[in-house]
């Protein structure tokens, strides 16, 4: 999969731009504050509808103006291919057009062009709380496993409704009575969301072993573990072995539940660790290792989406590079083939060996 160019009209700080690209490497240089993420939003945005930081659509419109227009045209499934959004101020629905016919929904246009982002939030994922980690596990789970996203969003409208019956239960006693109900129904569901999980993280971690390893050098040995439910003895066993875990911890933390009015227990608990020659990342992890860790995992999610679609992503990274030594900038730089690369960063005198460099300046491509 590759974006062969993008033309941006009001979007964000661009009045107008059209921009070829490399099919390897891309690296955009520029000042703070010049277009360098905007750009990379518009990547983000013209594969998925989505951006990673507007809470509003509007937001994504130049100031002076009243609607923006993002287009490109991509080589995917086995053919050239043309999006093209148009975003307003105000009520008026977005548009999207496909190869020139007009869609609906953005659900319409998914694998035309599949992005894997990496933001600089997400440097700091190993060593947060655990919450930032769900969510980057589960969005892209979400991306390879359309059935994973409905039974989350199933498993997630379960516990809501199971969280409300357990914070009226002073009020509303009578509501107790059906919440064995609730409790098997998020057995089942949960069951499901941790076969996904280990298998995802399974091959999460061997892909992203590889990458690490080539990052460091060969000189940190990468290796993830998937923490769920206690009583879940192996995450890989049938799904009503997996039932039958979860009920008995659920059972074993009934009365704590009651007593502190929350959902104590389930795979809405879940987390991940990461260790680099047998030390916690989140605990020992130097700023550079918890980057490199993390941009692995990111490299690893995007080969994991390439085995299922049998396209490669293309990858995103935004400011990845301070903070890394010569030799994990250059693996950065230089060594991630196999499909298209955006890579943003400050110093003008970076530069790649696999493709071109593209200066920004106020919202324009300086030559
Ligand atoms: P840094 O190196 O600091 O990350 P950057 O090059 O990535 O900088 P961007 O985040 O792309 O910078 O933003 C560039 C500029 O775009 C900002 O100064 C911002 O004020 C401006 N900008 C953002 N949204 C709009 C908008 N809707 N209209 C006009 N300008 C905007
Ligand atoms: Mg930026």
């Amino acid at each position: 999969m590759q974006l062969y160019n993008i033309s941006l009209r009001d979007f964000r700080n661009y009045e107008t731009l059209s921009l070829d690209f490399s099919p390897e490497v891309n690296l955009i240089v520029g000042d703070n504050a010049q277009g360098k993420t905007n750009l990379i939003e518009a990547i983000g945005y013209l594969g998925s509808g989505k951006s990673f930081r507007a809470q509003k659509n509007a937001e994504l419109v130049r100031l002076e103006a009243d609607f923006c227009e993002i287009s490109g045209k991509v080589f995917s499934q086995e053919r050239e291919q043309s999006l093209r959004w148009l975003l307003f101020v105000g009520s008026r629905p977005r548009q999207l057009f496909c190869n020139g016919v007009k869609k609906k929904t953005g659900g319409e246009i998914s694998g035309v062009l599949q992005t894997v982002l990496f933001c600089p939030e997400d440097l700091m994922v190993l060593k947060t709380g655990a919450s930032p980690r769900r969510r980057l596990a589960d969005m892209a789970l979400c991306q390879l496993r359309p059935n994973y996203e409905a039974a989350l969003t199933e498993y997630n409208r379960i516990l809501e409704q199971k969280s409300r019956i357990l914070k009226d239960r002073f009020e509303n006693p009578s509501l107790l009575e059906i919440l064995p109900e609730y409790n098997a129904r998020l057995c089942q569901v949960g069951a499901l969301l941790i076969s996904y999980r280990a298998r995802f993280f399974e091959g999460l971690g061997a892909a992203a072993k590889i990458y690490h390893g080539q990052f460091s050098d060969g000189k940190e040995d990468f290796s993830l573990t998937y923490h769920t439910v206690s009583t879940v003895k192996d995450p890989f066993a049938p799904l009503n072995v997996l039932q039958e875990d979860l009920q008995s911890h659920l059972e074993s933390h009934y009365r704590a539940e009651l007593e502190s009015m929350q959902c104590l227990t389930g795979p809405h608990k879940d987390d991940f660790d990461v260790t680099l020659s047998g030390l916690s990342v989140k605990t020992f992890g130097s700023q550079g290792q918890v980057r490199t860790a993390a941009i692995s995992l990111k490299l690893a999610q995007r080969e994991l989406m390439q085995r299922e679609s049998g396209e490669m992503p293309v990858l995103l990274l935004d400011d990845v590079l301070s903070e890394l030594d010569a030799g994990r900038q250059d693996f950065i730089l230089n060594q991630i083939t196999g499909g298209q690369v955006f890579i943003t960063c400050c110093e003008p005198g970076r530069f790649t060996k696999l493709g071109k460099k593209i200066q920004i300046e106020k919202g324009n491509v300086k030559i």
